[in-house]
């Protein structure tokens, strides 16, 4: 892409209306622009992260076995009332009518829909177990949206939902999604920490929620150390059902609240880490709640009929773009992990008025694309220090920076967001040693 012809508008200024610095930097990198209250425009750039992410999420759904579908957002006050979660729910929930004076909403959560869509199908326990998942945009009426896209009032959501015919095998499925979630979260380049949560209005008795550590979490943490090194090493590629995932399970880790309730805390001094989080995931099993309310039986192998057990798991797309520049970020702006940043190479042409840079550049852009590099191509006729600026803003993960000097001994130079380094290599071989080190990068 071509920087002269994308719409990027950045800006100089922290806006005001932001507190926390994610939000601050997805306005400043031109990311996203606000509509009313929780509500946002995702602008190109946020955009492409929001569909890295994405694509990481669904992959790694499609890996652990659950199959995609798409409900649609709005959905039938009926429905929810065969759960009595209509008027259970809150003014979190958006209720209006259609011109036939018929009561809708915007879906906060989907248990009810795929309760109904599986009840009308399923006939036996043959047609279980079945995870189903979609990603969709989510409505919540938030009594106070903040933070940007981390607390909106619409949002996207991966929300996911188990059918199993015993606890055993339900069990079998959350934590299938459990491992699923830790190599979503390792492969968007985050430690998120599993800790045991309260169940709430989803109701019952297996919960966990994960969170990505951050200074600006909204949650306190209380966690044994050892699940940090767990998560990180061999939990990525751990089997479900294997010894170590329900180690990790057993772990200590709570939010405070929970922590207050036993404050017989088995973990002391160095070994209990204290810190805040974002929630980015949150799991839970609640047996046959939905299809005990909502009669959907299946068959079972005796012949007489069953209510299937059910969990829900949901990961916060959007969220996790702000939750992303919380953990990964320094003072000149957003440093993406690399399998979510939206160009893995930006090019820098300090000349346009130099015709030699000029023809460099453009021929370099162009192999680059050429070899499936996504390169943004700053050609606009602006200062070099404004275009270092901007690139170090929007986070682009490697830089290559083409100026008069270097180019008349054959060489460009090559940045690391990251860690700042830079090195020469010779334009020549850049389009081979640059998949290498693109190949490193994304190893980390
Ligand atoms: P929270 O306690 O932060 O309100 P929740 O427990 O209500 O979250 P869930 O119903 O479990 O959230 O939804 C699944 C995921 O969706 C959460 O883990 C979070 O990442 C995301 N999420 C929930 N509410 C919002 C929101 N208002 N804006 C953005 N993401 C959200
Ligand atoms: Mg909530």
């Amino acid at each position: 892409m071509r920087l002269s012809r994308y719409f990027l508008p950045v800006l100089k200024e922290d806006p005001s209306e932001a507190q926390i610095v994610s939000h601050k930097l997805m306005l400043r990198a031109g990311m996203i622009r606000q509509q009313s209250a929780g509500i946002y425009v995702w602008l190109p750039l946020g955009l492409k992260v929001l569909r890295n992410i994405e694509r990481i999420v669904r992959e790694e759904q499609n890996r652990a076995g659950a199959i995609e579908v798409l409900m649609p957002t709005i959905q039938s006050a009926d429905l929810w009332r065969e759960s009595g979660r209509y008027d259970a729910y809150g003014p979190e929930m958006l209720r209006f009518r259609d011109r036939h004076d018929r009561e809708i909403l915007y879906g906060p959560t989907n248990e009810e829909m795929i309760t109904s869509v599986f009840r009308d199908s399923a006939r036996s326990y043959r047609d279980l177990p079945k995870t189903f998942y979609h990603i969709q945009w989510k409505f919540r009426d938030e009594v106070r949206p903040r933070f940007g896209v981390m607390r909106g009032r619409e949002f996207l959501m991966k929300d996911a939902y188990s059918f199993d015919l015993d606890a055993e095998s339900a069990k079998r499925s959350y934590d299938a999604m459990f491992v699923a979630y830790l190599r979503t979260f390792a492969r968007l380049g985050m430690v998120a920490v599993p800790v045991r949560a309260p169940t709430g209005p989803i109701g019952g008795n297996l919960s966990h929620e994960f969170h990505i550590l951050a200074d600006t979490g909204e949650s306190e943490l209380f966690y044994d150390a050892d699940v940090e090194d767990i998560t990180l090493t061999e939990l990525a590629d751990a089997a479900p059902g294997s010894e170590i995932v329900d180690r990790l399970q057993s772990i200590y880790a709570m939010e405070s609240e929970e922590h207050a309730k036993v404050e017989n805390c088995p973990i002391s001094g160095e070994q209990l880490r204290r810190r805040r989080g974002i929630e980015v995931g949150h799991i839970f099993y609640f047996g046959a709640k939905y299809t005990a309310a909502m009669n959907c039986t299946v068959q079972g192998p005796d012949g007489t009929p069953v209510h299937p057990e059910m969990g829900s798991y949901g990961i916060g797309v959007s969220r996790l773009v702000g939750g992303i520049i919380e953990a990964s970020h320094d003072e000149n702006g957003i440093i993406w992990p690399y399998e979510v940043a939206p160009y893995k190479v930006g090019l820098i042409n300090l000349r346009v008025d130099d015709a030699k840079c000029q023809a460099a550049a453009d021929d370099l852009y162009q192999k680059l694309t050429n070899a499936g590099i996504e390169v943004l191509y700053d050609d606009r006729d602006e200062r070099g220090g404004a275009k270092f600026a901007t690139m170090d803003l929007i986070g682009i993960p490697t830089q290559v920076i083409i100026g008069p000097k270097g180019l008349s001994s054959g060489v460009v130079e090559v940045k690391a967001r990251g860690n700042g380094s830079r090195e020469e290599m010779p334009i020549d071989t850049l389009v081979d040693n640059l998949s290498t080190w693109l190949k490193l990068q994304r190893k980390g």
